[in-house]
């Protein structure tokens, strides 16, 4: 196998090579942003709403971007051609550049930019057909007055010790809640419920997830999921949810880039309707597979 090849500021280097410096900001005090895009069958899902939410992050931080939003998708394309990918995970960094050991970021003149493309792994296919266990953990999520959620930052250390907390727990994922008690987020997805009125009809339901101003991401997949509800007649509803709402829910389920929609079937111990992923949750999947399979930007033009 050909050695994979990471994008460090205009380079591309084998993986062993690829390094920076220890004075960099990014790493010193988690001062940078991200992407985790994806690409299918050699197109990339939904590149510019990547890239967009990347310039509103730096706009957040106040790091100025030296390159266009043109720029760095030929970056990512280059990167996913040079590795010869089709389906891929692609992990998009911008880091403050090299400073001193204060934290002053005027120290820092040059953002570097890192495009890691790889393999996309998988989660274990019974983690769609069975579902997740997960609990609600007792580290509440940054409070958006201090470090917004929304900005995609390396410093993910608070999801980080929620993630810590579910796993001494034995469960896959950990739900979050804000300092007022409402959900937000998983440590790396949002969240969903679904409440149905009729059991026979999925069109008698509606769906439900935390407003932004709880302090979450702005999901793509988020929006994406809101989106195919709303064209297949199923209401949405952006709004606050408590434990209770989760434990009570029909159906109940994760979006991210990576794991894309993920049943959950138990929730602190409360099995959540019958215990199997609902019926909107795989409509949804379904759907969300279709569109994933011929949308997005082409990797190698004709
Ligand atoms: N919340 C957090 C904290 C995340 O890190 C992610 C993954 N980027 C998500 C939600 C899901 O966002 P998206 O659908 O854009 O991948």
């Amino acid at each position: 196998m050909e050695t994979q090849q990471i994008y460090i500021d205009g380079n591309l280097l084998p993986r062993e090579e690829a390094k920076i410096s220890v004075f960099d900001h990014g790493l010193l005090y988690g001062d940078g942003i991200f992407e985790g895009i994806r690409s299918y069958n050699g197109r990339v899902f939904k590149l510019e709403e990547h890239i967009d939410r990347l310039y509103n992050s730096a706009k957040a931080i106040m790091l100025k971007l030296p390159w266009t939003k043109q720029e760095i998708i030929e970056a990512i394309l280059f990167t996913l051609r040079a590795n010869q990918l089709q389906d891929a995970y692609i992990r998009l960094i911008i880091t403050r550049g090299i400073g001193d050991l204060g934290l002053d970021p005027r120290k820092c003149p040059c953002p570097s930019i890192i495009i890691i493309a790889d393999k996309i792994v998988l989660y274990p296919e019974e983690f769609y057909r069975n579902g997740l266990e997960i609990v609600s953990v007792a580290t509440r999520k940054n409070i958006p007055d201090a470090l917004n959620p929304a900005i995609k930052s390396l410093n993910y250390l608070n999801n980080v010790l929620a993630k810590i907390e579910s796993t001494n727990a034995n469960a896959m994922e950990a739900i979050m809640l804000n300092l007022d008690g409402y959900v937000t987020e998983a440590t790396g997805m949002n969240v969903f419920i679904v409440k149905t009125y009729d059991k026979d009809s999925e069109y008698k339901a509606v769906l439900i997830t935390p407003p932004t101003w709880v302090g979450i991401l702005k999901g793509i997949t988020r929006e994406m999921v809101m989106d195919l509800a709303i064209s297949h007649n199923i209401k949405v509803k952006e709004d606050v949810i408590t434990r209770y709402d989760l434990y009570t829910a029909d159906e109940c389920f994760l979006t991210g880039t990576a794991a894309e929609i993920v049943p959950v079937i138990k929730i602190d111990g409360r099995i959540i309707s019958d215990g199997r992923p609902g019926k909107i949750t795989q409509k949804l999947l379904k759907e969300f597979h279709n569109i994933t399979k011929d949308e997005g930007t082409p990797i190698y033009t004709k």
